[in-house]
This record gives C-alpha cells, sequence and structure tokens, in this order.
C-alpha cells in the first residue's frame, strides 16, 4: 500500500464501486445523477476486483488518485481490514461500504444502515421510534442496519436467524440486551412487529421463509432488503396486509450518504429512486 496517495491526474475527483460481479450495478447511474442535480465535477465508474484479492485490486485506484470507493459484494469485510479508520457504524458493523482517501490514509464507513433508515423515515414514512422491529438474518446486511436502527429509539428489535448463534452474537455486540433480543423463526409464533425487515439473502434464491403469517401487525411495513423483483417475503407480507417496499430506495440512500461523506452535499434522492423505478 502507498505511503501517500497521488494527487488526481486532472480536475474531476474519481469515485467507483468495487465488487465481484460488478455489472449489474447501478452505483455509477445514481452517482452520475447525484453529480449532476449538486453541479460537483466527478467521475464514478464500476471496478471489478479479483475474488480474494482486494488489497490488490484497490492500490491502482490509490495510485491514480482516486477520492474514494464504494464496496459490495463480497468485500465489504476484506476491505474492513485494510482501513487505518473505522466510523462506530462501520465498527458495529464490522464491514464497511465506503472508503474515503485522505492524507495517505484510508477511512472505512458504512452507509447501509443510515440508507435503510432513511428510506423507512423519509420516504415511506413509516415511524422508528417506540416500535416493534424484527430483523430476519443475522449476515452482513443484518449486522450494518443494526446500530443505526438502534439509534432511531425503537421500543424493540427482535433479530431472527436460521443460525441462532449468529443471532445471539448480534445481540451480545450490540450491547443492548434490553431493547435488541434474539430467536428461531419457530419462536415468532404469537408475535407482531410494526416493521419486519427481510435482511436475508431468500429473495435471490426465491426461497420462501418459514415464519409465521401472524407477525405483520396492522400498518405494518414489511420491507425486502433485495430489489428488483417481487420475493416469496413479499408476497407473503403482502398476503397478509402489509405495507411492502424492496430495497431500491436504500440502495439510493446509502448511496447519497457515501456523496454526503465525500462532498459535503446532500443529494435529493426521490427523483433518483423514481427514474430507477421507471427505468
Ligand atoms: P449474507 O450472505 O451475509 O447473509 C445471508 C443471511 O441470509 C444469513 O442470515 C443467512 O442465514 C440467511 N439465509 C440464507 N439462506 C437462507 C435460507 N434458505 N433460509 C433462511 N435464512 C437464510 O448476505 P447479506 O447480509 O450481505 O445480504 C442479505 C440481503 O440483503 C441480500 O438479498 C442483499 O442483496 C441485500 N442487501 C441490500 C442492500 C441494499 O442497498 N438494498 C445492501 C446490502 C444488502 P445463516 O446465518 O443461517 O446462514
Amino acid at each position: 500500500m502507498a505511503d501517500k496517495y497521488a494527487e488526481p491526474l486532472n480536475d474531476i475527483d474519481r469515485y467507483a464501486v468495487v465488487g465481484n460481479p460488478i455489472a449489474h450495478s447501478k452505483s455509477p447511474q445514481i452517482h452520475a445523477a447525484f453529480a449532476k442535480q449538486t453541479n460537483q465535477d466527478i467521475s464514478y465508474e464500476a471496478v471489478l476486483a479479483p475474488l480474494g484479492n482486494f488489497k490488490h485490486a484497490l492500490q491502482p485506484l490509490l495510485d491514480a488518485g482516486y477520492r474514494g470507493i464504494n464496496v459490495t459484494v463480497p468485500f465489504k469485510f476484506e476491505a474492513y481490514d485494510i482501513c487505518h479508520h473505522h466510523s462506530a457504524r462501520a465498527k458495529s458493523a464490522g464491514a464497511v461500504n465506503t472508503l474515503s482517501f485522505k492524507s495517505g490514509e484510508i477511512v472505512g464507513d458504512n452507509t447501509d444502515g443510515a440508507g435503510l433508515v432513511n428510506d423507512i423515515k423519509n420516504n415511506l414514512r413509516h415511524a422508528l421510534e417506540g416500535a416493534h422491529i424484527l430483523i430476519l438474518g443475522a449476515g452482513g446486511a443484518a449486522q450494518g442496519v443494526l446500530l443505526p436502527l438502534l439509534n432511531a429509539n425503537p421500543k424493540s428489535i427482535v433479530i431472527a436467524n436460521r443460525t441462532f448463534e449468529k443471532a445471539q452474537q448480534m445481540v451480545e455486540k450490540s450491547g443492548d440486551s434490553v431493547i435488541v433480543s434474539a430467536s428461531t423463526f419457530e419462536k415468532l409464533k404469537n408475535q407482531w412487529f410494526d416493521i419486519v425487515i427481510n435482511a436475508t439473502s431468500t429473495g435471490l434464491s426465491d426461497t420462501a421463509l418459514p415464519i409465521p403469517d401472524n407477525i405483520f401487525a396492522k400498518n405494518c411495513l414489511a420491507y425486502e432488503m433485495m430489489y428488483g423483483r417481487e420475493t416469496p417475503f413479499m408476497k407473503q407480507a403482502k398476503e397478509n396486509g402489509a405495507q411492502v417496499a424492496d430495497g431500491l430506495g436504500m440502495l439510493v440512500e446509502q448511496a447519497a450518504e457515501a456523496f454526503y461523506i465525500w462532498r459535503g452535499v446532500r443529494p435529493q434522492t426521490a427523483p433518483v429512486i423514481a427514474k430507477l423505478r421507471n427505468s
């Protein structure tokens, strides 16, 4: 890793999203829209990194004077390990999705949770304060959203995961065993929630989760982190009277938070979400 990162070769500040696969990424489109909207002169591209060698793939970007990058699947944990400094939310997640390159150091942040919280509060207009929240899953995405959800003052957060021990570990790590608790899917019987968040990857394989129909309270928001099509979770929630949302809003909101970290300007997200939804 270079001690001091080079200045950019021209006046344009360069950014990228790094992942594998990466061709499907909507991030270049989203950041181009933000840059146009806020008159920021930046470039943003998608970079494919070889599996298991994130650090190696990052070096040319550092050498070329990039200002920062977004990190996506499967490199969020590897990227965490190469950062010199971590934000509190990155530490809580143990993973980063936004790196800033400053004075020869790499600063890691995680904007996924802020993206989810902003989408639920500002776009979907559901209150998190005082809410009973259920998080399904205990993988990287679930870990990334726990602290920001906790900071929104909910009444309770239950984490239910196929591998129960992972949910338990998340509770321990949160340091708040009063508000946060772990559950199996089976034990969700006779419980109801104001907000149910599917942070499992079951949507990718169209797999239904073994969750009871009655977990969706009146006026419940059922939030599927995946986007692009209706998943079995969304179908089940809809059939049981919940308002259903997918993760497109979260995607745009987490990008807006990254844009703010880099540029100090908050772009408007609603027009970008609407444009992506219609395209
Ligand atoms: P991980 O691989 O880290 O975690 C997967 C989770 O899904 C684990 O909790 C796992 O349980 C659970 N799971 C997998 N298969 C099953 C199954 N058949 N039945 C029950 N549970 C299962 O994935 P991520 O956390 O990174 O991603 C999760 C989802 O969130 C993905 O759909 C991803 O696309 C989405 N996402 C969306 C974002 C957005 O901006 N909209 C941002 C980040 C993620 P176990 O521990 O037992 O293996």
